[in-house]
């Protein structure tokens, strides 16, 4: 195999670590480019220290001081970037050949939109960036004659079990995206008021960062998810079925006009679906445990409850209202997300703050990236406003 080289932003997330994790696997296979990190700078140094990237990208210029120090020892001859222009860049470099996007947030999109546009083997991570900005992103792959692939497992499953080519979705007539359920899936009405930080980021089957697992509670991944799928594969809301599957076993499943429904299975395992990404189309060691057939028991489905969880309703209505919507929603929730894991606000605080901001704040056509950010802005104000009501 040729050696490719990576660029991993947000290499010192959960989806960063557990890619840095499937590379070191595959040193005749990648080379580490470039890393970026935000706040965890001594992660990011000890990672430097490992994989010596050409670059390393933090997010300021005192930051960019301590990690020189650090790395004066670790990895001297890494070069330290400061600042959201150089996450572009390293996404852009020519000599590199594969960018994983693992950024947490719409703070992602400018970095995933340049490597789209700078034509890269593209692993997408940050769902964020799709239901930002989804058009531009899908123009910038277009345009660029970048290779997009899918790591969020529920879309690497689809990917992997849809026709290979795009032209020939005739006989596909749904896609089934599955959900564990999240860690409040049993939990009535009144007890979901009093859901604590700690007990929506203890996932039942997925290790992950606090946000996306704070998504995972109260469905938004889903909705999220939802929206991410639509642009990925080209679908409507009403084109997709979700169903909840709590053993997270079946990652999702693809329904053909003959009755047949495949199907991609595997563990709760991120580097799965990100060796897949590296890899494509062969296939590597990710690491994973083989599926243990002998000790797997049932496997159960449901239908996901929409009153008591009004954050996938909430996206489907973003998506088809389009526009500037799904945008809106995205920003209203890392806010109240943020909010709600520093104690500020309660859990079913979430899903009403984003439907009153998706009320408030008007939708207009997306132009281009300032513009979409200067939504994204306005919705966040509107959301910070609702939050200090409840405190
Ligand atoms: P984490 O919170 O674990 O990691 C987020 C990464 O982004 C870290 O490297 C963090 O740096 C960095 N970061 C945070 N804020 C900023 C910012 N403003 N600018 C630049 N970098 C920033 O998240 P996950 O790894 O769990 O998730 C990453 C993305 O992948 C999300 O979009 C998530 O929805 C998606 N995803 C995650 C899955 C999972 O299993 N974890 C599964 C499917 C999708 P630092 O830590 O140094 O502050
Ligand atoms: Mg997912």
């Amino acid at each position: 195999a040729t050696l490719r080289r990576v660029t991993v932003l947000g290499a010192t997330g959960s989806v960063g670590c557990s890619t840095l994790d499937v590379i070191s696997r595959h040193p005749e296979r990648y080379q580490v480019l470039a890393l970026s990190g935000h706040s965890n700078l001594t992660r990011l140094a000890q990672q430097c220290a490992t994989h010596r990237p050409v670059y390393a990208v933090v997010p300021d210029q005192q930051a960019a001081i301590q990690l020189t120090a650090a790395l004066s020892l670790l990895s001297p001859h890494t070069e330290v970037l400061a600042g959201p222009e150089a996450l572009q860049r390293v996404a852009a470099l020519p000599e590199c050949d594969i960018v994983m996007a693992a950024i947490v947030g719409a703070a992602g999109l400018a970095p995933t939109l340049a490597a789209a546009q700078a034509g890269k083997t593209l692993l997408l991570a940050n769902k964020e960036s799709l239901v930002v900005g989804g058009a531009l992103l899908m123009q910038a792959v277009r345009a660029g004659g970048a290779t997009l692939l899918p790591i969020d497992s529920e879309h690497n499953a689809i990917f992997q079990c849809l026709p290979a080519a795009t032209d020939d979705r005739a006989g596909v007539t749904s896609v089934l995206l599955t959900a564990s359920g999240g860690p409040c899936r049993t939990l009535s009405a009144a007890e979901l008021q009093a859901v604590t930080p700690e007990q929506a980021c203890a996932h039942p089957n997925w290790s992950m960062g606090r946000k996306i697992s704070v998504d995972s509670a109260t469905l938004m991944n889903k909705g999220l998810e939802l929206i991410e799928a639509c642009w990925l594969f080209d679908l409507r809301p009403s084109d997709i079925e979700v169903v909840v599957h709590p053993q997270s076993v079946i990652h999702s499943m693809v329904r053909y006009a003959d009755g047949s429904v495949l199907a991609q299975l595997g563990e709760p395992d991120m580097r799965t679906p990100i060796a897949y990404g590296l890899a494509w189309p062969e296939r590597i060691d990710a690491g994973v445990q083989p599926l243990d057939f002998s000790t797997l028991q049932a496997l159960t489905f449901e239908a996901p409850d929409m009153d008591r969880f009004p954050c996938l309703r909430l996206a489907a209505e973003a998506f088809e209202a389009g526009e500037t919507a799904p945008a809106i929603l995205n920003a209203a929730n890392e806010e109240a997300v943020a909010a709600f894991l520093e104690h500020r606000i309660g859990f079913m605080d979430i899903p009403r703050i984003n439907a009153a901001v998706l009320d408030q704040v008007a939708a207009v056509a997306v132009r281009d990236l300032p513009s979409l950010l200067a939504m994204d802005e306005q919705a966040r104000q509107s959301a910070r406003t609702l939050i200090n009501a409840v405190e």
